[in-house]
């Protein structure tokens, strides 16, 4: 390994520190995820992806035609197109798909053969699936996070070789007071959020069997779980027409060919834009164990990519690292990296419970505590 995790004098109680020089472009490190999970409104809007490692199952023809609703709309170079569908298999009792058979028994030997239900011969919802509604129902898009990725952490911990052990790998993801982990809660859930967290729960106890994890499944157990994705979880988005995008532009053309070939994505671009605005990707939340021991900057040195087009990370360098310097990423958006610094306070501690003290932070430390023009719209537009 390149890099040492220490221990700092900070919220986290640890950070993610350079063991060499990494120049600017460069992967750090890559890592694959604990437990991984599509958005639920995302898995719903058919963004099909393999049930395990969010890899997209749509060709990158099929899925230009679904986000510009054309269904005549032909990609040219078919051959950049990365899905192999004929790789895709399903689980002969539930029906969820997979990229691959390989994908397929990882999840089932991790979680699947915990959580996996005869979806057809049945009238009423399975639990799992009244959870995932009832998450839905008040958790519109944009998404950032779903509930559906708890009783995968669960049936993870039930099924691990040594469960003892995983239960411990889960929990040094969290390390709060109920106190705190109820102000996480409140945001994630909103303002009826005791309403919520009640509801959620008993579908949830409903929903998965409770052998070893009887911990998690007290109510506070429930409430640290979901502070635990709040603040640790992790986007993930995969793509298949932005995998044939980036493909195709390595592709050496003459260059009348490359012209056209740029038109043609700027205009794919432009129409997907009207139809499917920022929707785009497939979307879903992972909790990974390097990653969530980095700490947030505003001038973050580092951020998670998915070179892969799947659920594997790779963390890139923004500009050169040099070794013993710490890695950090940022916990915020773009959108909301480039607010005031009052804004990023607010939003760092309502949603993470820490004040952030890095470079850009305290240079900024004497501005006037704005709110800036983003947010003001914000709070205008929800009065
Ligand atoms: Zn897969
Ligand atoms: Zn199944
Ligand atoms: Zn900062």
């Amino acid at each position: 390994m390149d890099i040492e995790i220490r221990t700092v004098n900070n919220i986290k109680g640890r950070g993610v520190f350079a063991k060499k020089n990494f120049p600017s472009g460069t992967v750090i490190f890559e890592e694959d995820p604990l437990v991984c999970c599509q958005f639920s409104w995302n898995a719903s809007y058919m963004y099909r992806t393999c049930h395990h490692c969010l890899r997209p199952l749509e060709t990158a023809q099929e899925n230009a035609q679904r986000l510009t609703a054309n269904e005549e709309l032909i990609l040219p170079y078919p051959e950049c197109c990365s899905t192999d569908k004929s790789a895709i298999v399903s689980c002969i009792l539930c029906g969820v798909e997979y990229c691959s058979s390989d994908c397929m028994t990882i999840a089932f030997n991790r979680y699947h053969r915990t959580l996996c239900f005869k979806t057809k011969e049945r009238n009423n919802l399975h639990p799992l699936e009244q959870l995932n509604e009832a998450w839905k129902q008040t958790h519109y898009p944009p998404e950032t996070n779903t509930i559906m990725i708890i009783p995968r952490l669960l049936a993870t911990i039930q099924q691990a070789d040594n469960p003892d052990q995983m239960l411990q790998n889960v929990l040094q993801f969290s390390h709060r007071t109920i106190n705190e982990d109820a102000q996480l809660v409140h945001k994630l859930l909103g303002d009826k959020f005791s309403e919520q967290l009640v509801l959620l729960y008993n579908i949830l106890l409903q929903a998965v069997p409770h052998k070893g994890v009887e911990q998690l499944l007290t109510i506070e157990g429930f409430q640290s779980l979901l502070a635990l994705i709040g603040t640790n979880g992790q986007g993930v988005g995969t793509s298949a027409v932005s995998q044939w995008v980036t493909r195709s532009s390595e592709l050496p053309l003459p260059d009348a060919e490359k012209q056209q070939l740029d038109n043609f994505i700027d205009k794919l671009y432009e129409d997907m834009d009207r139809v499917s605005g920022n929707f785009l990707n497939n979307e879903g939340v992972a909790l990974f164990s390097l990653q969530s021991s980095a700490n947030h900057s505003c001038v973050p040195n580092s951020e998670p990519t998915y070179l892969h087009n799947n659920s594997r990370l790779s963390l890139v360098a923004l500009k050169d690292i040099a070794a013993g310097e710490e890695i950090t990423i940022s916990y915020l958006d773009e959108c909301n990296l480039f607010r005031s610094r009052h804004s990023r306070h607010k939003i760092l501690m309502e949603n993470y419970l820490f004040i952030c003290q890095c470079p850009k932070c305290e240079s900024q430390v004497n501005d006037p505590d704005v709110t800036s023009n983003e947010e003001e719209d914000d709070e205008e537009m929800s009065e």
